[in-house]
């Protein structure tokens, strides 16, 4: 007689920061080691003690930054790598858990894959879809699964190419008139159909008028969870997307979980990520189906399609320099001192809430939480304090200068460069001193 040979029990690893990633936020990691194995060091960084830590993962998905991970020898690297293989890893875990805990794997098993929704308009992807195939990648590699994209309108084969080489190794594309024109009911229907065939564990959408519209509907129609305006994503071992944003007024950053249901939906502004390298090389594949409805099937009718003729024709969001004005502007008419050095930097202008609120700038130029995020090279933030909300939708930017005649501005705290002084003296000087470098150099 044979002795069944039992599997090898799924290593747990050991909590290990990263370098360069804690922000000191206040020692949470420590406040839930159930086994204190974290103490703190003189910066407020976590040590962990190895040979208490229990691999629990608490640490790890309280961090708002993903500054923790698990670390694992090489050993159980190999043992994980042997348990994902076979289809005893799943038996393992779902032996050692309850049984509750055991159906919920089990019914989450079934889910795999990272997917990003590419959004169009006639034709034309929305930047933030690639970013988010960039990101999407990163969780598809954390995962050993497959990224996809999932391409809908009219004549939009092209997009599936553009997400190809972009990352996706797999695209789903439904092509047809009735998908031409973005309709909630077309498209929502359309995308829940696609999950409840290939079940993804993961799926991604632009926070954009489109994406959250769409991302609402269909978390709702298939009961599971969304988090809007993600501001950083990452995967753990189980699966469960950690995904950080702003909550109770951008007071503190919060990470969700969705840990009890499947797809794991997220929303991010445009430019929260960075854009990928595109590379016409990559192939992936590309699979057709059919909408999910017909015309006949949605009482809402596109008459007429008017593009965007917003308050102003400025998007800031795709700026590559950024002048911004806050209360300390003073008036309207200030604004035009910004436009001038703007226009010498070949940049636009933006504004703080304060600003848009006081009526001085339109709200399509507002930059923060409930304004526009931006990742501009150089981002010059004037006679603006630095509230939380502000900060979070300028703080990538690759330079900030700060202007504020408060030494003491919480805009400084992000600053590269920080001006303490009067910005009607500096930014006329400014003005003026890059227009004779700029003159100089043309002759
Ligand atoms: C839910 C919620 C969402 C929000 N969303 C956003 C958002 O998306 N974007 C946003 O910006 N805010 C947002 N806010 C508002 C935010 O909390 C702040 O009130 C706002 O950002 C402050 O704008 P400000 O910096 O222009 O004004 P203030 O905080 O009043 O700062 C003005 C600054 O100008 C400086 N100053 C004045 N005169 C001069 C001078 N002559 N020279 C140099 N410096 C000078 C002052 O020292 C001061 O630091 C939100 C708030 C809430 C509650």
């Amino acid at each position: 007689m044979t002795e069944a040979v039992k599997p090898p029990k799924k290593p747990r690893g050991k909590a290990s920061l990263l370098e360069g990633k804690c922000i000191a936020c206040g020692a949470r990691c420590q406040s839930v080691c159930p086994v204190d194995a974290i103490i703190m060091n003189e910066a407020g960084e976590p040590i962990v003690d190895t040979s208490k830590c229990i691999g629990c993962v608490k640490c790890v998905k309280v961090c708002p930054v993903q500054a923790l991970e698990m670390a694992f020898t090489a050993e159980e690297k190999r043992i994980l790598e042997e348990l994902a293989k076979s289809s005893a890893g799943a038996a393992v875990e779902a032996a050692e858990e309850d049984p509750e805990e055991a159906a919920l794997r089990k019914r989450l098993s079934v889910y795999r894959g990272v997917w990003v929704f590419v959004e169009q308009t006639r034709g034309e992807a929305a930047k933030v879809s690639w970013e988010l195939l960039g990101k999407g990648k990163e969780l598809a590699e954390a995962r050993d699964c497959e990224l996809a994209a999932v391409v809908m309108g009219e004549n939009v084969e092209e997009l599936c190419r553009q997400a190809i080489g972009y990352g996706a190794k797999k695209v789903y594309l439904m092509d047809g008139a009735v998908l031409r024109d973005y309709r909630t009911e077309a498209y929502s229907r359309s995308v829940c159909k696609l999950v409840e065939k290939y079940k993804p564990e993961v799926i991604l959408m632009g926070a954009t008028g489109l994406g959250r519209d769409l991302a609402g509907v269909v978390a709702t129609e298939l009961s599971t969870g969304l988090t809007a305006d993600c501001t950083g994503l990452s995967i753990d071992t189980k699966g469960n997307l950690m995904q950080t944003r702003p909550a109770f007024g951008g007071n503190i950053m919060a990470t969700i979980i969705c840990d009890k249901y499947r797809p794991q939906m997220a929303t991010v502004r445009p430019h929260v990520m960075p854009m990928p390298d595109f590379d016409a090389s990559l192939t992936g594949e590309i699979v057709r189906e059919q909408a999910a409805v017909t015309e006949d099937d949605i009482p809402v009718k596109v008459l007429k399609v008017m593009m965007d003729g917003g308050s102003s024709d400025v998007d800031i969001a795709g700026a590559e320099f950024i002048v911004s004005g806050g209360r300390g502007m003073m008036a309207k008419e200030n604004f035009s001192m910004l436009q001038d050095l703007a226009s010498v930097l070949g940049g636009v202008v933006g504004a703080s809430r304060s600003a848009v609120d006081a009526g001085w700038m339109p709200p399509d130029r507002q930059v923060g939480q409930t304004g526009k995020t931006v990742r501009p090279k150089v981002y010059i933030a004037c006679g603006i304090s630095g509230a939380i909300q502000h900060l979070v939708g300028m703080q990538d930017s690759d330079v900030v200068i700060a202007i504020n005649r408060d030494p003491e501005a919480p805009i400084f705290q992000v600053a590269t460069y920080g001006i303490v002084g009067d910005i009607f003296k500096i930014i006329p000087a400014l003005t003026e001193k890059l227009k004779a470098l700029k003159a100089s150099r043309s002759r």
